[in-house]
């Protein structure tokens, strides 16, 4: 991209990277979801699944602040954690195991995204595009309600995976 300048241009690129990042999960999360075992792991992902598609629509308005428009430049820290859960997922292990590793993955990809909004928010409160803090403000606590949620079915899952 061309020499940045200003605050709005890091902002511009920052947005184009949680674009991408959203939409690989929204390809990313289906395995997830076949692959755990426990019903309602499975429900977790399936239901963060229809939120992330949510997500993308929002982040596709927040643009509208920058004057920018929308578009994606592939996120390689999302690419990389997707390429990590892939291989854990190809690995033998017993369901409950599965399902403790499947929850490790997800927290890391929630976390994540939280310290992007996070960075998104504070910037866009800064550059006065109210939209966008809004609309991301609500894909964060998104996140932050799904990484909750995750850390209390760990605390079955892991107890299971101990025996
Ligand atoms: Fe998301
Ligand atoms: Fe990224
Ligand atoms: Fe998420």
């Amino acid at each position: 991209m061309s020499k940045m300048t200003s605050l709005s241009d890091a902002f511009y690129d920052e947005l184009q990277d949680i674009y991408s990042a959203e939409m690989q999960l929204v390809k990313a999360l289906p395995k997830m979801a076949k692959k755990a075992t426990c019903e309602k792991l499975t429900a977790a992902f399936e239901l963060h699944l229809d939120q992330t598609k949510i997500q993308v629509e929002r982040v596709e308005k927040a643009f509208k602040d920058t004057g920018n428009a929308a578009k994606a430049k592939t996120c390689e820290a999302m690419k990389g954690l997707i390429k990590e859960s892939e291989s854990a997922m190809e690995e033998e292990a017993d369901p409950e195991v599965m399902d403790a590793i499947l929850i490790a993955l997800a927290q890391k990809v929630e976390h994540y995204e939280i310290a992007t909004y996070g960075t998104l928010c504070t910037w866009a409160e800064k550059l006065g595009y109210t939209d966008a803090k809004k609309l991301l403000g609500e894909n964060m606590d998104e996140e932050e309600k799904t990484d909750k949620a995750l850390t209390k079915l760990s605390v079955s899952k892991n107890q299971a995976a101990m025996a």
